[in-house]
């Protein structure tokens, strides 16, 4: 039954590392140091025919500590024009 739900329903997800800015760490650590800024999108796909997104998902990897911070889609905006600096 399960496996029948997977083939009608399968989600998949669509990781883009957006770039990398150096910003204080929110987790662990608390240095300043590059942190990598990931968005993940979701979508359901019925019947391999139709794909909905249901969510799009920001956050940021830290690179010293390694600790992962949700941010949402106005932080990442903000972020993505610090990339170009
Ligand atoms: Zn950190």
């Amino acid at each position: 039954m399960i496996f029948l739900f997977r083939i009608l329903f399968q989600i998949p997800r669509e990781r883009d590392q957006l770039g990398i800015v150096t910003i204080p760490c929110q987790q662990h650590c608390k240095q300043t140091c590059p942190h990598t800024v990931n968005r993940v999108k979701t979508y359901v796909r019925l019947l391999s025919l139709f794909v909905i997104p249901v969510g799009t998902m920001y956050y940021t990897s830290c690179s010293t500590c390694k600790g992962l911070q949700k941010i949402d889609a106005t932080r990442a905006q903000e972020l993505e024009h610090q990339l170009g600096t």
